[in-house]
């Protein structure tokens, strides 16, 4: 699971950051978290790819993070893409892609898919799924959390061949979590052939969001929190006024929400020396960074 910064910047885009979007490489699996202005310039520049399987998450229906959209969708299209696209979001994304295809001719070569969605599951796969719930923004707005199934342990043929349960499909049974009987009649459990299982990886982002405890209970445990941080400590006010967060809001929620890692992103263009912006945060969070455009994170299985 990785995850690249394409675009750092609140509201426009600067000389040094592009405006929001971050790509999820999950597997072969591309996720992008909503789509700023020059989003494709910046997946060029890092090197990443429309994937067969790309879905796009768009938290809500400001400018800054969905007028990258009609560009990509123009790209693909240029690339002869044939494989479904899927574009999730807030009430009014349809309305957007559709008068985009209305007005811009491009002709696509593949069909869309847009979801307007509200708060619960968005999508399953098999080896992860992710979920929304509403931010506190001025206009609905959704954050995503990216939930990675926890993976079974290790399998050891020599334990299960030693407690009497040959190579077959009874070791499919024990591997899937089942109990099973030996020829013997004994009871062998999971436990007794499998390591303790893998903890799945989680990746949650607010998008535009005041503090609120939605995204405490979307983040929790989670590997990364990419959190909004428009404005600083001193302007703990304009953040509230306009739905939007601190560096030191965003660490006590990263701190309530026990996750590892919080990332600031959605940076006014006003500040850009990172030591001052984040150092109060740190007191409250330790592990607080500043987003920079093209940083990228692994998040790695804990065992
Ligand atoms: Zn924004
Ligand atoms: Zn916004």
């Amino acid at each position: 699971m990785k995850a690249t910064f394409l675009g750092t910047a609140g509201s426009f885009p600067t000389p040094k950051r592009g405006a929001p979007a971050v790509a999820i490489q999950i597997g072969s699996q591309l996720i992008l978290l909503d789509c700023g202005e020059g989003t494709q310039r910046q997946m060029a520049m890092a090197r990443i790819g429309f994937k067969t399987r790309t879905r796009i998450l768009i938290t809500h229906m400001h400018g800054d993070h969905v007028l990258g959209l009609p560009g990509i969708l123009q790209t693909m299209s240029l690339f002869s893409r044939i494989s479904p696209l899927q574009i999730y979001g807030p009430e009014g994304i349809a309305a957007f892609v559709e008068a985009t295809q209305e007005t811009v001719k491009f002709g696509l070569t593949y069909p869309i898919e847009v979801v307007e969605i509200g708060e619960g599951i968005v999508y399953e796969e098999e080896d992860y799924f992710v979920e929304s719930a509403f931010m506190s923004h001025s206009i609905p707005a959704l954050g995503y959390s990216i939930i990675e199934r926890n993976r079974p342990g290790k399998f050891y043929p020599q334990k299960a061949a030693s407690l009497g349960i040959p190579e077959g499909p009874l070791w499919g049974e024990l591997q899937k979590g089942r109990t099973v009987l030996s020829s013997e009649g004994r009871t062998v459990t999971p436990a007794d052939v499998m390591g303790p299982s893998r903890i799945g990886r989680k990746i949650m982002y607010t998008g535009d969001t005041s503090p609120n405890d939605s995204t405490v209970r979307l983040a929790r445990d989670a590997d990364l929190l990419i959190h909004d941080a428009t404005f600083d400590d001193d302007s703990e006010h304009k953040a509230l006024e306009s739905g939007h967060s601190t560096p030191s809001y965003a660490a006590a929620i990263a701190r309530d929400a026990r996750v590892k890692r919080l990332v600031l992103t959605h940076i006014s263009g006003r500040y850009s020396e990172s030591d001052s912006f984040v150092n109060r945060a740190r007191d409250i969070f330790s592990e607080t960074i500043m987003a920079e455009d093209l940083m990228t994170f692994e998040v790695y299985l804990s065992r």
